[in-house]
């Protein structure tokens, strides 16, 4: 069977029902059939039996979807939508404007990260005040002065602690890049409760803006390398703080090259290993990560490790924050209201904060909200556990 075939017979799986439009954010706040899973599919299985030709148009449908998989959860034919949305992707890539305008340099960056970093500090402070003002950064970023990884590569309990296990941290570019005090606040955990941590140096990029981008061969390129190298050191629990580098490295990656890596998220590890620590007295709104709530099926677990470390918890509920990649790049004033929404939600409820499991959803909301109003889960438990490190 040829690639073309392969996809048809994906996308022909397809029975119409509509069950996967419930809650697609782009179906949902544009409320254009071709702004949903099934119109995008629909549009494809056009593209793909030569009934339509590919045009920006048709580009502009599928790229403004914000591969969050709200749709695929609902499915009940079992449609690989995700899969033909890549495909999708790759196929009209060169009718996307954004594309072939930032194409080369983003895919770049993140395949060559320590020089697409380099080159980033380099340009930051020429670029800052644009970025800020276009609201593709949060007012008054700026780069840490330090990767983690060159904080150390393996990282030891104290000699009082007992050794339980051995962990490797999937830092993702966000942890590594922007917000390194993550890594450094999840070695300060894990170590406290008894696990050596490990990060590995030859790390690449988990591959989800390339797949974003419908650069599906170079994803597939990374995805190789990172099973190889974390199969090299023989790894037995790898941890991620970010949702989106689990999903990719544990689902796209079966899609990409038929193995998946065995990665298990920063709720995961912590909901039955927790220790007691001083309780925290804050009120809170949790925000689901997209990825967290729809791939990796987590609701309660980061819930259960908020109330443990004493959080008092508002139970309302808020949507996509609106960074999704390259769509908040491309979609701003869209991106924006979503995040506005959630925003909004927050204020009414009248919580102290906003605590979610992702770098990237921490990083966009930090474009609404001050520093001390919206925290990750892994600098809660490390207050929780270390009192006066975050908190
Ligand atoms: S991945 Fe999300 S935005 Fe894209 S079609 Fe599915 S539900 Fe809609
Ligand atoms: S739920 Fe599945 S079968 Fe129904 S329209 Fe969506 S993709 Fe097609």
């Amino acid at each position: 069977m040829n690639k073309r075939d392969e996809i048809l017979s994906v996308l022909q799986r397809c029975v119409l029902c509509g069950s996967c439009k419930a809650e697609c954010p782009t179906y949902l706040t544009e409320g254009s059939e071709s702004k949903s899973p099934r119109g995008r599919l629909y549009l494809l299985s056009c593209l793909y039996s030569n009934q339509a030709h590919p045009s920006e148009e048709i580009a502009e449908r599928i790229y403004s979807c914000l591969l969050c998989g709200a749709c695929e959860k609902r499915c009940p034919a079992g449609v690989d939508i995700m899969l033909a949305l890549y495909n999708g992707r790759a196929f009209l890539k060169g009718y996307d404007p954004f594309n072939r305008r930032w194409g080369v340099l983003l895919s770049s960056a993140f395949r060559h990260r320590a020089m697409g970093h380099r080159f980033a500090r380099l340009l930051f402070p020429l670029l800052k005040g644009r970025l800020e003002k276009a609201h593709i950064i949060p007012r008054g970023f700026t780069f840490e002065s330090y990767r983690f990884s060159h904080a150390g590569d393996v990282f030891i309990p104290s000699r009082d602690i007992t050794k339980k296990g051995r962990v490797t941290l999937f830092k993702g570019c966000m942890v590594e890049f922007v917000f390194p005090h993550l890594g450094e606040a999840f070695v300060r955990v894990a170590n406290s409760l008894g696990y050596e941590v490990v990060t590995l140096r030859g790390e690449q990029c988990c591959g989800a803006p390339l797949l974003g981008m419908g650069l599906m061969e170079e994803a597939r390129r990374l995805a190789s390398r990172n099973i190889s190298r974390f199969r090299a050191i023989k790894a037995d629990t790898i941890v991620s703080l970010c949702p989106t580098c689990v999903k990719i490295l544990s689902g796209d990656y079966r899609r990409l090259t038929g193995e998946g890596m065995n990665i298990i998220d920063v709720n995961t590890f912590l909901i039955d290993r927790l220790d007691k620590g001083k309780g925290i007295s804050l009120s809170a709104l949790y925000h689901d990560p997209c990825h967290s709530l729809y791939s990796l099926g987590q609701y309660d677990e980061p819930r259960g490790i908020l109330k443990h470390a004493g959080i008092k918890l508002l139970d309302y509920q808020m949507g996509c924050c609106g960074l999704a990649g390259t769509y908040a790049l491309r979609n701003r004033e869209k991106s924006m209201e979503m995040l506005s929404r959630n925003v909004d939600v927050f204020r009414s409820a009248g919580a102290d904060v906003v605590v979610t499991s992702c770098p990237g959803c921490l990083f966009q909301f930090l474009k609404r909200l001050e520093q001390e109003r919206v925290f990750h889960t892994i600098e809660i438990i490390d207050e929780y556990l270390h009192e006066g490190h975050t908190a």
